[in-house]
């Protein structure tokens, strides 16, 4: 198995209906400003270096992020925060994550979503994690270098531990999530935490460019 080939599988995925149902109808919707998109409307695969040691995920595509150009962080107002950050501190090529043939290279860095359609209104239902927690697993498995895990926001934060207590005997409530906590897990994985960088919370200025910015320097140091 290698990522492109699960990410073959992933996009046929049809499992829970409620999504399914959501992701189509905002394709064939649109936004008016993107009419002449062709939508995505499937399964979102994850972007970036397999060999990488820093696993960034997220929550799930943004409906006309993700849902409309078919790559994770791409086209949305989360992207285009995320991707300026990533830029000025040397993980990716460029400022921008516009489309899937934008040229973005991320450098020792590999991003991803828990859940790999968008779920109505942001919020998915625990049986839908669980549902796509497989794809997640497999990903898991298969970037092997990765050393750290950035959870952009508590739902992803909250997946990677699910993930890893079924291999060791650790209690949920001992990691709180929170903006700039770092953890390390029992097999030395270091478990990230930053508030997602999504319109809302850039807006009330609960994460700004500055924070972020200083936030991945000291990644940086912990890779
Ligand atoms: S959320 Fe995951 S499990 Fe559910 S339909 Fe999408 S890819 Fe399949």
């Amino acid at each position: 198995m290698t990522i492109s080939k699960l990410n073959e599988e992933l996009i046929e995925c049809t499992l829970c209906d409620r999504l399914v149902d959501f992701r189509e109808k905002i394709a064939i919707e649109k936004r008016k400003s993107f009419e002449s998109w062709n939508y995505w409307g499937k399964p979102v695969p994850g972007y970036g270096n397999d060999k990488a040691r820093l696993l960034i995920l997220g929550l799930a595509p943004a409906a006309h992020g993700g849902n409309r150009t078919g790559r994770v962080f791409t086209g949305d107002k989360s992207a285009e925060f995320l991707m300026k950050c990533l830029h000025e501190t040397g993980f990716a090529n460029q400022n921008n994550s516009d489309s899937r043939n934008d040229g973005l290279i991320l450098y020792d860095a590999f991003m991803t979503v828990a859940l790999k359609c968008v779920p109505p209104g942001d919020k998915p239902l625990p049986e839908e994690l669980r549902n796509c927690q497989p794809f997640l697993a497999k990903e898991f498995e298969l970037l092997s270098e990765v050393s750290t895990i950035l959870c952009l926001g508590k739902i992803a934060f909250d997946a990677t531990l699910r993930y890893w207590r079924q291999f060791y005997d650790f209690k949920m409530k001992d990691y709180t999530f929170g903006h700039d906590v770092c953890y390390s897990l029992p097999n030395g994985l270091q478990l990230v935490g930053s508030y997602h960088p999504s319109p809302r919370n850039v807006n009330t200025k609960r994460l700004t460019y500055d924070m972020m910015i200083e936030f991945l320097i000291k990644l940086k140091g912990i890779l």
